[in-house]
Order: structure tokens, then sequence, then C-alpha cells
């Protein structure tokens, strides 16, 4: 799809010494990403090395060598033992100088950053100022990425959202309550959208759509008039309106009587066992990010799409906001009446 000269250098640089990091928010799978990278390194004759707390510990020379029994026992665990962190000094061209120095005395040419959007663009102005190959391998659980149809910890973001809400949702309907409901997403609505679908929400309020709260209120008072307070509100954080306390507050002026809790379900999502999918998606990224380097391509993040491996350059990293299909809120109108 993108032209090859744009992806792949000179083979005759092969990569020997590769370092792995983390970087930006969180994601369950991480682990089993690092833990692909690594061991497929090693399965190549690679020397392997992590980097902790991402561009920090790359500045700082915080730089490990691993071995197989360093990812032993993680690909089920939540966080990154590599830790992670965000880096205002690596947005700077010194602290860049310094991040090649350490990679250079220790002859590490290639690097596998897993991390969200602002990673990649890191990793991409490191790349252009330096001969250092640099994949990307999508970790966000906000899913918010284009040129993929899977980031590494969505899908367990998305579970741990539907198996809070489904125990809200019991005692939601045993009081005939509303219940606004809060999950996260500053940009993108996807947590919501799908972990609302998936609990029978009444209402799910996304940034990529204007909230039409008036349009809420309105049909709340039609349960109240037919006794039937029981209504579940799923926002995403970013929403345009504001997160579940402002429309908690808007809703509770507009129907004095009701009974509206909310719940903000904050970071549990982000912790926490990675489902199967986000190990398996993580552990086939992680593997195609060494493959990657040792086929000469570089400057790109490995993306999964149709189940086929997409590699799209690090410069074309964007946020997918806006990309919604109106189809997805027809099913939450339709099967929520
Ligand atoms: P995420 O990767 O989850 O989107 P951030 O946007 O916080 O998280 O980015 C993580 C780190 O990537 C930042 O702390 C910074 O070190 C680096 N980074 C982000 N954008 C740039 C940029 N334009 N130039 C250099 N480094 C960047």
């Amino acid at each position: 799809m993108y032209l090859s000269f744009l992806i792949f250098q000179d083979m005759s640089s092969k990569v020997t010494k590769i370092g792995v990091l983390t970087s930006g928010g969180d994601s369950p799978g991480m682990n089993a990403a690092i833990r692909a990278v690594v061991r497929t390194g090693l399965y190549y004759g690679l020397e392997v090395y992590g980097i902790t707390r991402g561009y920090q510990g790359l500045i700082e020379d915080d730089i490990i060598k691993m071995n197989g029994r360093s990812v032993a026992n993680i690909i089920q665990r939540g966080g990154t033992i590599l830790k992670t962190a965000r880096c205002m000094e690596f947005m700077e061209q010194e602290g860049r100088q310094k991040a090649y120095d350490n990679l250079k005395k220790r002859g590490i040419d290639g690097l596998v950053i897993i991390g969200g959007d602002g990673s990649f663009r890191g990793a991409n102005k490191f790349s252009s100022e330096f001969d250092i190959p640099c994949i990307g391998l999508a970790g966000t659980i906000d899913k918010d990425i284009s040129g993929t149809d899977f980031t590494i910890g969505f899908d367990t973001a998305v579970n741990t959202a539907v198996e809070a809400i489904d125990k809200i949702r019991d005692t939601m309907d045993a009081h005939d309550r509303v219940f606004v409901i809060e999950v996260m997403g500053r940009d993108a609505g996807y947590i919501a959208l799908h972990s609302g679908i998936a609990t029978g929400a009444e209402n799910i309020l996304i940034p990529e759509r204007k909230t039409d709260i008036n349009s809420i209120i309105k049909s709340l008072k039609e349960k109240e008039r037919r006794k039937k307070m029981v209504n579940l509100i799923v926002v995403a954080e970013g929403d345009d309106f504001g997160g579940a306390d402002q429309v908690s507050r808007v809703l509770k002026e507009n129907l004095p009587k009701a009974e509206i809790r909310v719940c903000i379900l904050g970071h549990i999502q982000r912790g926490g066992a990675p489902s199967c999918l986000d190990r398996i998606i993580a552990s086939r990224m992680g593997y195609h990010a060494v493959e990657s380097l040792l086929q000469g391509r570089h400057n790109v993040f490995v993306g999964i799409q149709d189940n086929k491996m997409n590699y799209i350059p690090l410069e074309q990293a964007v946020k997918t906001k806006g990309k919604i299909s109106d189809e997805w809120l027809d099913i939450v109108k339709i099967l929520a009446s």
C-alpha cells in the first residue's frame, strides 16, 4: 500500500542489537509485547536490551540486557515491567542527542517503541535525526490510532468496563435509578461505545458526536411519567458536554425527583490481566516488529487490518478522531428502544 522505498532501509545495515521500551500511557498487554520482542530477538541471535521508563530511561541510560528469563511469567500481567513515563526532555533535540549517544555506546542499532501516537511522533523525530531504525507497536487502551483494527490494551479495558457496568446495572435495576458511568477516552469514544453497547446502555455519549442533553432529559421525563425510571448512560471522559459529573448535574436540575448516581470507573480500566485477544495481538505485533527490523523495514508502526499485518509510516501516526460510523449509533438507539 505504501511505497516500499519509504519503509525499507539499506539491507546492508542489518540490525544486531535492539532495544525495547514502553512509553506514554500504559495499557494491558504491553508485557506480552515486550516478551514477544525479546524472545523473537533472541531467537534470531540478536542482543536485546530493555529500556526503562520510556524515553526518560533512554536519556538517563537506564538500559538493561534482557534474556529469555527476563520475560518469563509476564504474559498474563498488566502494566509494564519496563515501566513507562512521559518525558519532556525527549521533546528537545539535546535530549534526543543524549538518547542516541546512549544507544550508540552499546551498539544498539534498532528500537521497538510500544506506546501511543505521541510516542510514535517522538520515534519519528528521533529516527529522522539519527540512524536508528524504529518500529512502533500500538499500545493504547483508547484504540484511536488509524491504520490498525486493534491496539494493545483496548480489549482488556473494554472488558473491565463491561464487568464493572454489569455490576452497577444490577443495583441500578434493583433501585430504579439512573446511572451515569464515565469511562476513559479523552479524545475517542471507542471504550464508551463498545462497553455501552455490550451492557445495553440507553445512551452513550462520545467526543465524536455532539451530545443532545435535551433529548436525554425528554426521554427520562417520559420514563418518570411511566414510573420506569431505570436508565444507563455511559459517557466518555472527553465528551463535549463534559464528563459524568457535568451530565448528572444537569440531569438533576431538570429531574429533581429522580435518583441519579454517578460512577467514574477511572484507572481500573488500565490495569488487570490482559485479555486473550490482547495477549495474542501483542505477541503477533511484537514478533513482526523484530521481523521488520531484520528485513530492513524501518520507521513504521505495526498494525493489524483485516487480519493482516499493516505497516504504517510513523509520520502518519495520527489519532482517528471522528471516524465512528453512524451505524454504531443507530445500533445504540434501536437496541435501547
Ligand atoms: P502516548 O504515546 O500514550 O500518546 P504521549 O503523547 O504522552 O503518550 O507521548 C509519550 C512521550 O513521547 C512524550 O512524553 C514524549 O517524550 C514523546 N513525544 C511525544 N510527542 C513528541 C514529539 N513531537 N517530539 C518528540 N517526542 C515526543
